[in-house]
């Protein structure tokens, strides 16, 4: 075995593990390292939209959008009815603003995406990148930032396998390298390493309610640190959460994108029947109901109007280069298309009260239910501290993004659109301050966009 210390060891170099490197080593007297499983595998932040959730940035005060920290955070509560995780998703609202105006402040175009309504949010609070493109982006931007970074390491293909644990907390990891083991001694270890979505054995243990759903996250979701974080005395909680998506092309495993439900499309069952309001449900949601539809999947059909809404996203620009989506001209070409009558189509077509009505030529894409991420992990109070099963902090040890307990509650219906990256860059982000001592920018708490 060969020793190495540092001051803090990082497992998982995905969004939190990204954050937390990028905010400890401004403290540039500290030796920070990262170890990741593998690049080239990925990590979903990488294959994620990059939605930020912030409340109260000057994005949103420039585009004249009212918002606040308080209000996001009462608007993911309201959604998950987790009133006892309020301390851990106020502290993750408390700092959305600064880490997005950050990040923006380091040369990534961002904007509000205003365009982009999404159930039980009260106001447009998502930022995306000026373009579009996407999670990857943001990732390559964050890494190339660290890489500048003198006193961090970030050593791939190289698996954290196992905490070193004593009697005074915990000592640091230990990491696989090229066939061999190595001890990593540190001061402070973080667990980045996201949930378990792809490990069919975990998924069947703790979300076999989810049936066999399509995986769209990455394969390096193997939930490796449950079994660490269960060996040294940890409290787990909501395991049964997850980040499910209703909007899976059934096919080709890209989604639609969430806002065309706001922009008049329509869900039909495979008789051509309306069982859901369009608008009442988040993706996460939409995909319990979508899986107990006959065939777990339903027709969305939609126009050139909410088709024009949407094209910018990279969803949609994923789906049309995949030839997810078929372009159709006509009411009886529909029709056709579902294997009903014309009738019974334009019965189905009918907008519920007060929506649009939709105009030939028509969209159609056939949606069945997916699973992104895992929404349970372990117990941390609001600075990221791991909480052992009496509620008090493993000394020295951490966990942010999807290694700890999500935003979403007991139940995948509570995840707001934007908690994932929240969890992540906000845990990553407190963490990764409080070992630098970079105070937090005090007028945060009251930061409101009003
Ligand atoms: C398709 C998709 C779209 C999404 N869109 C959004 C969105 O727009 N907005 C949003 O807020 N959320 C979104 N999410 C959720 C969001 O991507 C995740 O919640 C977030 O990336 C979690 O961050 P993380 O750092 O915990 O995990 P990740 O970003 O997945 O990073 C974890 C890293 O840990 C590494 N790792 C795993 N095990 C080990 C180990 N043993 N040793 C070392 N390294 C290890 C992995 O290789 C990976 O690089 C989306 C998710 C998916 C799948």
């Amino acid at each position: 075995m060969t020793d190495v210390d540092v001051d803090v060891v990082v497992a998982g170099g995905g969004a939190a593990g990204l954050m937390t490197a990028l905010r400890a080593s401004l403290d540039e007297d500290l030796v920070v390292a990262v170890f990741e499983k593998s690049t080239r595998e990925g990590c979903n932040a990488a294959i994620s939209s990059g939605s930020l959730a912030a409340g109260g940035t000057r994005f949103q005060r420039d585009a004249g959008i009212k918002d606040s920290p308080q209000q996001h955070a009462d608007d993911i509560l309201k959604a998950s009815g987790d009133e006892e995780w309020r301390p851990v998703v106020e502290a993750l609202c408390a700092v959305a603003p600064n880490l997005v105006e950050w990040i923006a402040d380091t040369g990534y175009p961002i904007e509000i995406g205003a365009d982009m309504p999404r159930a039980g949010m009260s106001v447009p609070r998502l930022h995306t990148d000026v373009g579009r493109v996407g999670g990857g982006r943001l990732v390559r931007h964050l890494r190339d930032l660290l890489a500048a970074r003198p006193n961090v390491a970030f050593v791939d293909e190289s698996p954290v396998v196992d905490l070193l644990a004593s009697k005074s907390g915990i000592d640091g990891v230990v990491v696989e390298q090229n066939g061999a083991r190595e001890e990593v001694t540190a001061h402070a270890t973080v667990l980045a390493t996201d949930g378990f979505a792809a490990h069919p054995a975990l998924m069947a243990e703790h979300l076999p309610h989810l049936g066999e759903p399509f995986h769209g996250g990455t394969s390096t979701n193997t939930g490796d640190a449950i079994g660490w974080l269960a060996g040294v005395g940890a409290q787990l909680r909501n395991m049964g959460a997850a980040l499910r998506s209703g909007l899976v092309v059934v096919g080709h495993g890209t989604r639609v994108s969430p806002a065309l439900q706001f922009n008049g499309a329509v869900l039909l069952d495979t008789s051509g029947a309306r069982f859901v309001d369009e608008e009442a449900h988040g993706y996460s949601s939409m995909a319990g109901i979508l899986q107990r539809q006959p065939g777990e999947r339903a027709a969305m059909v939609w126009d050139a109007t909410a088709m024009a809404a949407t094209a910018e996203s990279e969803m949609m620009r994923d789906c049309l280069a995949a030839g997810a989506i078929s372009e159709v001209e006509s009411l009886a070409d529909l029709a056709g298309r579902l294997g009903l009558s014309v009738a019974t189509t334009e019965r189905a077509l009918t907008p519920h009260p007060g929506r649009r009505a939709l105009q030939a030529p028509y969209h159609l894409a056939w949606v069945t239910h997916g699973v992104l991420t895992t929404q349970g992990g372990a117990v941390i109070d609001p600075t990221g501290r791991v909480l052992d099963i009496s509620g008090a902090p493993i000394p020295r040890l951490f966990a942010a993004g999807g290694a700890a307990c999500g935003l979403a509650g007991t139940s995948s219906d509570g995840y707001s659109s934007g908690n994932g990256l929240l969890s992540a860059f906000g845990m990553g982000w407190i963490v990764g301050n409080a070992l630098a001592g970079v105070p937090e920018c005090p007028t945060t708490h009251q930061r409101s966009t009003s």
